[in-house]
């Protein structure tokens, strides 16, 4: 498959680690022989994002091994997946850059697939997983989430959830341009793709350890899949406050007009109450929804420093090498 990219095409493969130390023997083992086989120069750019394992000095002695290809960004603490991916983007070399997991859930032999179809013209090729390996509750949360996107955002993938995907290089300088913050780098990626394209690809259960999303990881992360990428929720609280005030005013006319026909009555108290619960935890969900966006907007306009790297592992013959581009 390899012929169908020319051989001067770059390609960079962006991995994040955390605390994968049991995984990136079999990883290195897997990706580079799939990688060397495809005839291109390459690079393979691995952030570890503050890993507490070992994975730090396997890293670095495979950078040393094959550091023709090989460079790591060293994060001093942890700041995320979509993080650990951005800094590699703000250093990518690549005319086409692939993302992918470190735990081997997405297979490297996969990676030419995803090639052949962005050699078809597409800047924008999303992987989907086709016999997903995870827990059910996962699987079906992800379904659901997947819907709720669909509806509020204006992104359409099959699987948001996949980070085997492929990218041109204009929509990584573009997703870099846009100094996003807290982002869902696919989704991202699709807002700025003009021709994007989708592949099945195969997906394995984790090689070793566990999932390092708690449920409580998964549910922001979709807080700001959907409010870093659409102002729908806001719109539709509004509605929906709207709709409230309006059954709350009929009620008061009803219940105005049965004092004076029917006169002082006190049954309805907890009905009443019901709803009095009811439209306070609609305000306070308002309150809270408010706030997602506030805080957001507070982390822009702060303009901290996204993430901090500690060190850099590459050598000189790894910058370049060779391509038209040439170092950043
Ligand atoms: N990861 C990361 N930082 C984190 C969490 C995860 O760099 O804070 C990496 C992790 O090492 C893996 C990828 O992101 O390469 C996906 O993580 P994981 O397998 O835990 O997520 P899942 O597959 O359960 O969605
Ligand atoms: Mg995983």
């Amino acid at each position: 498959m390899s012929a169908s990219l020319p051989a001067s095409l770059a390609l960079s493969v962006v991995i994040p680690v955390y605390n994968e130390a049991l995984n990136l023997p079999l990883l290195f083992a897997r990706l580079y022989p799939v990688l060397d086989a495809l005839g291109h120069n390459y690079e393979v750019i691995f952030t570890n994002d503050g890993s507490t394992d070992r994975s730090i000095e396997l890293l670095s002695a495979q950078q040393a091994v094959r550091s023709d290809v090989t460079r790591v960004i060293d994060f001093n603490a942890n700041y995320g997946q979509h993080m650990a991916i951005m800094a590699a983007f703000e250093r990518v070399r690549g005319a086409v850059i692939v993302t992918l997991d470190a735990d081997l859930q997405n297979p490297p032999e996969e990676i030419p697939k995803l090639l052949a179809k962005m050699a078809a013209g597409h800047d924008y090729v999303g992987g989907f997983r086709i016999d997903r390996r995870d827990s059910l509750f996962r699987t079906y949360a992800s379904r659901v989430i997947n819907k709720v996107r669909e509806r509020t955002t204006n992104i359409q993938m099959t699987d948001q959830g996949c980070m085997l995907r492929a990218y041109r290089r204009p929509i990584i300088d573009a997703i870099v341009q846009s100094g996003a913050i807290n982002t869902f780098i696919p989704a991202l990626a699709y807002s700025f793709s003009g021709n994007p394209a989708e592949v099945g690809v195969k997906h394995e259960e984790r090689h070793a350890g566990a999932s390092n999303y708690s449920v409580h990881q998964l549910i922001r992360l979709n807080f700001d899949l959907i409010t870093g990428f659409s102002l729908a929720p806001l719109q539709y609280f509004t509605m929906f406050s709207m709709a409230c005030a309006t059954g709350s005013f009929l009620l008061v006319l009803i219940l105005a007009g049965r004092r004076l026909i029917v006169g002082a009555e006190a049954e309805g108290l907890f009905t009443l109450f019901g709803i009095l619960f009811f439209l306070i935890s609609v305000t306070m969900v308002g309150i809270g929804l408010i706030g997602e966006y506030v805080g957001r907007t507070y982390q822009v306009v702060r303009a901290r420093q996204r993430y901090h790297v500690r060190a850099t592992l590459e050598t000189s013959r790894a910058s370049g090498d060779g391509h038209p581009n040439g170092p950043r």
